[in-house]
């Protein structure tokens, strides 16, 4: 039987094991998949290596470190400069990153997007905002402070502090900053957001697990909108996809995001 696990501090929450038991259950597949609290990026990989597992999630706050960590790495990690999925083949960790697909495919029934808010521009960020550029749609992305807006510069994103924004129209816009997560403060005032919501046509939070006042203003608003939970069963799909080296249909993969929705997997 192979062995898969999913890393991070803290773990206990995590519904990633429910969610893959489930896929090979499905898919009939002979694995097994747990959680396991580590303290550092370097036990992952002696994790790993030792217990010789065949793939492995990454979550919270070993993403990055991971990724110094990997021998090889995709594309998309490579852009990135973070991995959430590992593969270990031949000796080897190979790090993945499907975070970027979770997020496009959860947002896959909103059609026209040509341009998109991006709040926030940390870890999870990234990997939004790439997938968005790499479909073609024109993103703005603005953060509270300087620091983090560096890597997306370079990346050719145009970029805005929030206490700059300009108030114009964007087809969608996305919270992935943290705000709301604990509290239930909105990432810029109120004031400004309606004036945004009220030209847009999508909103996200990649929160997920509460609703946060960011959704229950696009909701008040009448705004289509969603948190992160797609986004999160998504991404671990499409790990699901790298480790068994299968390809999951697009029909199928709707009838899982389903089925995790009402089984409230991402919670
Ligand atoms: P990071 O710590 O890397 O980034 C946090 C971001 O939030 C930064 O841009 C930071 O701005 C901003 N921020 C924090 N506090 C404030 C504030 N008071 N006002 C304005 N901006 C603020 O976090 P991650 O990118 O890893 O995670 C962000 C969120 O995304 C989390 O809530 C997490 O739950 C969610 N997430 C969802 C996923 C999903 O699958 N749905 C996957 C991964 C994450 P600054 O640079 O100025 O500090």
């Amino acid at each position: 039987m192979t062995k898969y696990a999913v890393f991070g501090n803290p773990i206990k929450h995590s519904k990633s094991p429910q969610l893959h038991n489930g896929l090979f259950k499905k898919y009939n597949i002979n694995s097994i998949y747990e959680k396991v609290l580590v303290q550092d990026a370097k036990e992952i990989r002696d994790y790993i290596i030792k217990n010789n597992l065949k793939g492995a999630n990454i979550t919270l706050p070993f993403k990055e470190d991971i990724y110094y960590l990997c021998d090889e790495l995709s594309d998309d990690a490579k852009d990135i400069q973070a991995v959430n999925t590992i593969l270990y083949k031949n000796n080897k960790l190979i790090g993945y990153n499907t975070d970027g697909d979770g997020f496009m495919e959860s947002i896959d029934s909103y059609k026209g997007i040509k341009t998109a808010l991006m709040i926030g521009a940390g870890g999870a960020s990234k990997s939004v905002a790439l997938a968005l550029k790499k479909n073609n749609i024109k993103v703005m992305v603005a953060n509270r402070s300087h620091a983090k807006l560096e890597f997306y510069k370079n990346k050719s994103f145009e970029t805005s502090l929030l206490s700059d924004i300009e108030i114009k129209q964007y087809d969608l816009i996305i919270n992935t900053t943290s705000v709301g997560l604990e509290t239930d403060d909105l990432p810029i005032k109120k004031e400004i957001l309606e004036k945004l919501f009220l030209q847009s046509l999508y909103i996200v939070d990649i929160i997920y697990g509460k609703e946060t006042s960011f959704l229950k203003l696009a909701k008040a608003m009448n705004k289509t909108n969603q948190d992160g939970a797609m986004m999160l069963v998504m991404q671990g799909v499409y790990a699901s996809m790298i480790f068994a080296d299968i390809n999951i249909s697009f029909e199928d993969r709707k009838e899982i995001m389903k089925d995790s929705m009402n089984a409230n997997i991402s919670n």
